[in-house]
């Protein structure tokens, strides 16, 4: 682009064709507010602390300034929104691409090595904004600005945020009008399972193969970076993830299915999503809307719109109020995440099961065509079906891996499956209890304080309430059932250190609650806190409030939250009432 000015024409939404992305010029804004930014974001971009004080970075971070624009020339890229289409709630939807997220550039942090690209969400309309506005109001940016540095901070995959930016000039027109605000988010990718889709309905063969290879060769670094070949897809024997570049170049698969390099990376963008799905599972977090749209090439946790964390455990919630079939909801979220990498399955499918004639010269130039040959179609279905073995041996032993550090224990047992995670699951949702609680206040018991029955019984009062357990159920049962747990967990918890040759000793202890403290977070941004904090910034003009959610986002795992006050927050109800900021 020789201008710096997209003509208004270019930015008039309509379909878009032969194309994966578009040039758009952010809109203007008048007298941006920056009201946050994430230091942790600042520091995994490489920005130096004090620069986000600076002039530029108010205009860059509003869409004011295109970065490397000397007022001649453009340096640093021009900004563009991405074309991808999408499956919404098991429908195909059509054309859809970011209708109000604009990218801007990418950059490559010296000391990680690690590639970002930087996107503005609502700053303006784009060629993909259909029937809307391009922007987006104050409440959801609070949102998506504080859930994307939580979850980061929980050690999820997920884009991230860097500055939240009010735009006093802006209002937005939804069921009233509210304040609009621009998010500055980061990922290493921002491309989406219906990007394929897009490009699977309008038939497009050798784009679906430029943009495979693109994924492989630039975002993932490589062909030799995708996984090697899977010899068992369900019983991976010694790690779970099988090793990285073990077959640089293609290699037959089991049966007579020839496992090309688009089968390999099919495989690590499954696998990817079988990892971040484990993550939000053993961490109570849902997405609320997982259409192909809204899941990552790169595995991580992307839009953020209804989302939620669990609070009493219920398998059956969903955060999405017009989610009437529960599609989206807890315990469908492993389930959906296959469905929609099955659509994948099918956009490579033809690649795939060109096995080892992937590279016949008459298929490369055979551009548009309809449908599949029989014979390549019946192999992609049998490769997609075992990659759906290998989803589920990596969802599975992400789970355990995650499920057996939060239990405190080293090692898994087969029997902790049913014995320790389904039981405690079970038990939380029949008493109405408090999933992050559980497990924080687990951490903090001592073995000594489940010798006896009657002491495990005792004990099962700090998973409850504070008005004790709900009015449904009888106490005294459910201490019991509490009690049976804390047995079995203990149980395991000894037999865990026999294991590890060390003895039940003091130090032993200690170090088992460290532990449990490192992965069991004190602070969740949950509904009620983000609905607070969104309150006192748009009633109360509170800008403060920010940033200490900020802080307590990147520290989820501090003890200092438990009664005592950091930077005049304290943090320690499962409500607002209970909460004193
Ligand atoms: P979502 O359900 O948020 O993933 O959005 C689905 C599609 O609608 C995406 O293509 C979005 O970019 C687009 N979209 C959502 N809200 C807006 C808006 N206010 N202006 C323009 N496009 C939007
Ligand atoms: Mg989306
Ligand atoms: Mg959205």
């Amino acid at each position: 682009a020789d201008s710096h000015k997209t003509p208004r024409d270019e930015i008039r939404p309509r379909q878009v064709h032969n194309a994966m992305f578009s040039w758009v010029r952010p809109e203007e804004q008048q007298n941006p507010e920056l009201l946050g930014v994430s230091p942790a974001a600042m520091r995994d971009l490489g920005i130096k602390v004090g620069e986000e004080k600076s002039e530029d970075f108010r205009q860059l971070v509003a869409g004011n300034k295109l970065y490397g624009w000397d007022g001649e020339k453009l340096e640093g890229g021009y900004p563009w929104a991405q074309c991808y289409g999408g499956f919404q709630f098991g429908q195909w939807a059509g054309q859809l691409g970011d209708g109000r997220a604009i990218s801007l550039f990418e950059t490559t942090n010296p000391e990680s090595g690690e590639r970002y690209e930087l996107q503005l969400k609502g700053a303006g309309m784009t060629p993909y904004s259909r029937f809307a506005d391009g922007k987006a109001v104050l409440r959801s940016s609070i949102r998506e600005f504080v859930v994307s540095e939580a979850l980061n901070a929980l050690r999820i995959p997920t884009t991230r945020a860097l500055s939240l930016t009010q735009l006093p000039h802006s209002n937005v027109i939804r069921e009233r009008v509210e304040p609009g605000a621009i998010v500055l988010r980061f990922a290493q990718s921002w491309l989406r399972l219906g990007s394929f889709d897009i490009l699977r309905a309008r038939q497009d063969r050798p784009m679906i193969r430029k943009l495979a290879t693109y994924i492989a060769e630039d975002v993932f670094g490589g062909w030799d970076k995708l996984p090697g070949r899977l010899e068992d897809p369900a019983n991976p024997t010694t790690s779970p993830l099988p090793k990285r570049g073990v077959a640089a170049a293609d290699t037959e698969g089991p049966d007579d299915v020839s496992e090309n390099r688009f089968t390999r990376l099919y495989r690590e963008i499954v696998r990817r999503n079988a990892v971040v799905v484990a993550n939000w599972q053993a961490y109570g977090f849902m997405n609320g809307v997982l259409n192909t749209d809204n899941t990552s090439i790169y595995g991580l946790s992307i839009d953020f719109g209804p989302f939620a964390f669990m609070d009493n455990f219920d398998p059956t919630y969903t955060p999405n109020h017009d989610d009437y079939a529960l599609r989206y909801s807890y315990k469908n979220q492993p389930t959906i995440i296959w469905w929609n990498l099955v659509r994948l399955g099918e956009a490579l499918g033809e690649m795939m099961g060109m096995g080892a004639d992937i590279d016949d010269p008459t298929y490369i130039q055979d551009g548009v065509k309809e449908g599949l040959e029989p014979e390549i179609a019946a192999r992609a279905e049998k490769l997609i079906a075992q990659v759906g073995e290998e989803y589920k041996a990596t969802f599975l032993a992400e789970y355990k891996r995650l499920m057996t550090a939060r239990l405190g224990l080293q090692n898994f047992k087969d029997s902790d499956f049913d014995v320790l995670f389904s039981e405690a699951l079970d038990t939380l949702e029949a008493l109405e209890l408090d999933f992050h609680h559980f497990f924080r206040r687990l951490s903090s018991i001592k073995l000594e304080e489940l010798a006896t029955e009657e002491a495990r019984e005792q004990t099962a009062s700090v998973f409850f309430h504070k008005e004790g357990p709900p009015k449904t159920v009888d106490e005294k049962k459910a201490r019991s059932r509490l009690a049976k747990w804390l047995a079995s967990w203990r149980d395991r918890v000894i037999e865990d250190w026999r294991e590890a040759d060390s003895n039940v000793s003091e130090a032993r202890e200690n170090e088992r609650i460290q532990a449990m403290k490192h992965v069991n977070p004190n602070f969740i941004p949950r509904g009620w806190i983000m609905d607070e904090v969104i309150r006192r910034v748009q009633k109360e003009d509170d800008i403060e409030v920010l940033d200490r959610v900020m802080h307590l986002a990147l520290h989820p795992f501090e003890d200092s939250w438990d009664g005592q006050t950091i930077n005049g927050i304290v943090y320690d109800g499962d409500s607002a009432e209970e909460a004193r900021w």
